[in-house]
């Protein structure tokens, strides 16, 4: 009686903590919020002064005084209470306070990478009651990308999930709603793509260019794969030489080459997870192929260029963005059957 009433007042909450992007479910309404996984403080202080979509615009253009910090970059919680600001300020923004949230507090499902070990799973768990969660639970990002994308996780089948964050690549083998293999590439997500496109510039046109040039470059201009129309695009950025502002034209061709040595560690780390898998689930491989998410899944040609290099037929996700907080909702719809299970028993 008392779990009833309590649920008709509680917000379940559904959280995909990415590195570039925080996606925020609430159970009944679906995706509420997507904001940049950014946080703008004053220096010297822990002083929050913007989050997200607002501190994204200040980084690379912040006077000395103000810093952006992107708390969880690598994939984990490089600094706790800016992740722990980050979190409370999405939560309150999709569920206002209210006289009773000190009795019921949100139940959450938090997505975190799968390589995360288990003080880095304790400082999450942490930041989240912190911020205001009643229990939290904790999926694997692969896990929920596939649940979300609607693999038949729970079958005695392999599928295989491929997830390209901002700062980590997590490739899964799942079967029987487990984790059978996985691997985590922290250095093969976009994050690196975007350093290696500004050292490229760097080093042949002596410009320095900043991380959101260089992610609009990736965006307009990369790929993985020979494309049928090449293309071109003018940038600025500072020349090094003179120290003034220019501008150049570079071609996707040049770009492809810059993120080679990247793409090959996506590459690389799909292969190694496949050499490791049983044949009998490599057998339901062939059938069923390799689905990709996260937004660095959609570079061009990436999908054709891993389906060439595993024999694997590989197909983009629908809405690769979404995958992780989609399946933390799923998840979260899941928890009440649970719950009855156990009441009931
Ligand atoms: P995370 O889960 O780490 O927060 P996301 O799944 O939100 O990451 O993906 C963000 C990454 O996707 C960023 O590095 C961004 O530059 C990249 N990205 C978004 N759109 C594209 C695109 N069209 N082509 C290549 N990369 C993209
Ligand atoms: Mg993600």
């Amino acid at each position: 009686m008392f779990g009833k009433l309590k649920s008709l007042f509680s917000t379940d909450i559904g959280i995909d903590l990415g590195t570039a992007n925080s996606l925020v479910y609430v159970r009944d309404r679906g995706i509420v919020l997507r904001e940049p996984s950014v946080v703008a403080i004053q220096a010297g202080s822990k002083r929050v002064l913007a989050v997200g979509e607002e501190a994204k615009r200040m980084l690379g253009r912040t006077p000395s005084n103000i810093v952006a910090i992107r708390p969880m970059k690598s994939g984990v919680i490089a600094d706790f209470d800016i992740t722990e600001a980050m979190m409370r300020y999405f939560i309150e923004k999709v569920c206002p306070k209210r006289f009773y949230s000190k009795y019921v507090k949100p139940r959450m499902v938090i997505a975190v990478p799968s390589g995360i070990t288990e003080v880095e799973k304790r400082a999450v768990e942490d930041a989240a009651h912190a911020a205001g969660a009643g229990e939290v639970f904790l999926i694997e990002e692969p896990m929920a990308a596939a649940i979300g994308v609607g693999l038949p996780v729970s079958e005695p089948a392999g599928s295989m999930i491929v997830d390209i964050g901002g700062g980590t690549c997590e490739v899964a083998i799942i079967s029987l709603a487990g984790i059978v293999h996985s691997y985590s590439a922290r250095s093969a997500g976009g994050d690196a793509m975007d350093e290696t496109i500004i050292s490229y510039i760097k080093r042949v046109y002596n410009l320095t260019i900043g991380e959101r040039t260089a992610e609009e470059i990736k965006v307009q201009l990369g790929s993985a794969y020979p494309m049928a129309e090449e293309k071109t695009m003018a940038i600025k950025g500072r020349d090094i030489v003179a120290g003034l502002p220019k501008t150049l034209t570079i071609t996707s061709g040049e770009i492809r080459e810059a993120l080679k040595d990247t793409v090959a560690l996506i590459v690389d780390a799909v292969r190694a997870t496949l050499d490791r898998c049983e044949p009998e689930l490599a057998a339901d491989l062939v059938d069923r192929g390799i689905v990709l998410s996260g937004g660095s899944s959609q570079l061009r040609g990436l999908d054709r260029l891993l389906a060439e290099q595993t024999g694997l037929p590989v197909i983009v996700a629908d809405d690769p963005l979404s995958a992780v907080a989609e399946g933390t909702g799923v998840v979260m719809n899941e928890l009440d059957v649970l719950e009855r299970n156990k009441r009931a028993s």
